[in-house]
């Protein structure tokens, strides 16, 4: 990767969910409106104007109540179905207007803009971002850098300062000398609060310092990834598209097929295998979901092609890590949307509301005896695949051949190419 030439834009959707509400709803036009949870009733989404009151992201709502009442915040449960149409709607909009998307959550994406004339880029950005309005009644911000990292800082540059109208390039390092001197270190994409505590007790206190940090010395006292941080702080780009750090309410898994593809059987083996992926990944780190939201598309760069894309969510019965019963729901909705008669370009699954395992009240009516059996087998079946590489094991509806791979992915990551010849041990 040269260090001229990346260029990546980070779009996030403005307090989403509260702004999915308000599409349908302009009554909540400059008003308070603050999302629960569906389980603890907690606030997990507010409006600028919840915000301005003081009520804390995650405050349980028996603890807000008078606040509420005397400001009349608009209070509603959470409606994860309405959230992943919207999510898909934004995301088809920015696959419209830029090659290369990747999407990180239910409301960021990375644009990767690496060539683009670098003069008509902000210029470009806002169109973005008045044509995702247009589309979907949602507002963004887009945070334009020379790596993920200070994009995601140029982003959070744009929300909080009108003056931007939403859109900030910090290409350049006079731009961004006085934002990493105000931003602390713990706010910096990837580091988190243990990171950051260790950090302050060796002085490094703001996002300027880190930068500065000794790189060999953040690497032996903390570890590689701190090491890319502090790389991509600098402007040289250290993290790669679809290859982005842990993020933690929701967990997306999408690919462009490496050739157009028809038929409903190959689009399963590709979504149940996203589908296994992204389990995997919830289990690694104790998490279940309570929702999966399944997308495929045509490819608007095919103007020969008639276009289609849908998308749609389920609520589980259920929160759930469990890949066969993720695999099936998937299949349901997939079964729901497919369309014959359309070359598709790329599918993606979507896992919404994750929760921690801990704390999770498992279902009176579920078959706890079948639970613990699955349970048992996607352990086993994780654990062979950390030990013998990715996809070792993996599930029938998975497919074999992988005709729709996309052949970039055969390149890229090592673990791919060094384990592509063992044999498949069919675990369903
Ligand atoms: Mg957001």
């Amino acid at each position: 990767m040269s260090e001229q030439k990346f260029k990546v834009a980070l779009v996030d959707c403005n307090n989403f969910y509260a702004s999915c509400e308000r599409v349908f709803n302009p009554r909540l036009e400059n008003r308070p409106v603050i999302i629960l949870s569906n389980n603890d009733g907690c606030a997990v989404a507010r409006s600028n104007e919840a915000k301005a009151l003081g009520i804390p992201m995650g405050a349980p709502f028996h603890k807000i109540r008078n606040v509420v009442q005397k400001h009349d915040v608009q209070v509603f449960s959470s409606n994860y179905e309405l959230y992943g149409d919207l999510s898909a709607r934004v995301m088809r909009t920015l696959e419209e207007m830029a090659f290369d998307v990747e999407i990180y959550s239910i409301d960021e994406a990375f644009l990767n803009f690496s060539g683009f004339s670098l003069l008509g880029l902000e210029e470009h950005c806002h169109k973005i971002k008045k044509t995702v309005r247009r589309n979907t009644g949602i507002p963004v911000s887009i945070g334009i850098g020379p790596s993920k990292t200070l994009a995601k800082i140029a982003n959070r540059l744009a929300k909080k300062n009108p003056r931007t109208r939403g859109v900030l390039d910090i290409s350049e390092p006079r731009f961004n000398k006085k934002a990493l001197e105000m931003l602390r270190a713990g706010d910096v994409w990837g580091v988190g609060s243990r990171w950051a505590r260790k950090l302050e007790d060796y002085g490094i206190y703001t996002a300027a310092q880190l930068r500065d940090a000794d790189i060999r010395w953040i690497e032996k006292k903390f570890n590689v990834v701190m090491g890319r941080t502090v790389l991509e702080l600098r402007g040289i780009p250290s993290i790669g598209f679809a290859e982005p750090p842990k993020s933690s309410q929701s967990i997306t898994s999408s690919r462009s097929f490496g050739k157009k593809v028809t038929a409903i059987s190959q689009l399963k083996e590709a979504v149940a295998s996203y589908t296994a992926k992204a389990a995997e990944k919830l289990r690694a780190r104790g998490l279940l979901t309570n929702v999966i939201s399944v997308f495929i598309t045509t490819s608007r760069f095919s103007p020969a092609d008639s276009q289609y894309q849908n998308s749609a969510s389920i609520t589980l019965p259920e929160a759930t890590s469990d890949s066969t019963m993720l695999i099936h729901y998937a299949f349901i909705i997939l079964d729901t949307i497919y369309r014959e008669g359309y070359r598709y370009h790329k599918a993606g699954i979507m896992l919404l509301d994750v929760v921690p395992i801990r704390g999770h009240q498992p279902s009176l009516f579920g078959d706890s005896k079948k639970q613990a059996k699955n349970s048992r087998l996607m352990k086993t079946i994780d654990l062979l695949n950390k030990k013998m590489g990715s996809n070792t094991v993996r599930f029938g509806a998975q497919g074999i051949k992988h005709e729709w791979r996309m052949r970039r992915e055969r390149k890229s990551a090592a673990y791919t190419t060094c384990w592509k010849e063992i044999p498949v041990i069919q675990a369903v």
